[in-house]
């Protein structure tokens, strides 16, 4: 999952980048409002994460800036006031949830796992398409009519997960070097060719009829065809 963080407050938005790391998040911060806006408008990110106090634009406005520009990714809001009429602002402005500095870690990941599923939609951490199942937890594939799995590197779940998540639609290198990568990421698009190839490995391995189709000059489309 790729998170984008919006925070001002530098001890504030290392200490998260860490935890978020540590829990296996990919994330990309930001610490102002209109680069924080136009990375959100990406549409790149499973969730975001926004300050309100920021020294340009507020998270609120930053929320609604993108609702309006139909950007569905849920929004974790983080106030430092604990009164009533921020959230209400929060909620109004198109966050999905919010969290009252300080908080405690547990609680910002529990509520982004929360919002994670929403992004998924799967409660119980497994993704599946065609014959296969991926296990978020355990970063496992699996195919499921043999039952042989294996374990995938960070990057080859991603890829699958992105791929997944958007199955019956080609995915652009580029879409793939931003997604994996990251929004500010300068590095090739061969890596993409690369990381493609050791996650087709990984499916040949398990044996599993679903494929990751290239469609030439265009990108990589998943596909199942039981034949
Ligand atoms: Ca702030």
């Amino acid at each position: 999952m790729r998170l984008l963080l919006v925070e001002d407050e530098k001890r504030m938005a290392q200490a998260l980048c860490e935890i978020l790391r540590l829990e296996k998040y990919e994330v990309d911060h930001f610490d102002n409002g209109l680069n924080g806006l136009a990375a959100i408008e990406s549409g790149i990110y499973d969730i975001a994460i926004l300050d309100v106090m920021l020294p340009d634009m507020n998270g609120f406005e930053i929320a609604k800036q993108a609702r309006i520009k139909g950007i569905v990714t849920p929004i974790l809001m983080l106030t430092a006031k604990s009164e009533l009429d921020d959230k209400v602002i929060g909620l109004d402005s198109g966050a999905d949830d919010y969290l009252t500095k300080p908080f405690m870690t547990k609680e910002l990941l529990a509520r982004l796992r929360a919002l994670g599923r929403r992004t998924l939609g799967k409660a119980d951490g497994i993704l599946s398409f065609g014959d296969i199942t991926l296990d978020i937890n355990t970063l496992t594939l699996t195919c499921i009519t043999n039952s042989q799995s294996v374990r995938l590197s960070e990057k080859e779940y991603h890829i699958l997960e992105y791929l997944i998540a958007n199955s019956g639609q080609i995915l652009t290198r580029e879409q793939l070097a931003m997604k994996i990568w990251g929004f500010d990421s300068d590095s090739e698009y061969n890596n993409v060719e690369v990381y493609m190839s050791f996650t087709r490995k990984k499916l040949a391995f398990v044996e599993a009829k679903t494929e990751i189709k290239a469609v030439r000059g265009i990108g990589y489309e998943m596909r199942f065809e039981n034949v």
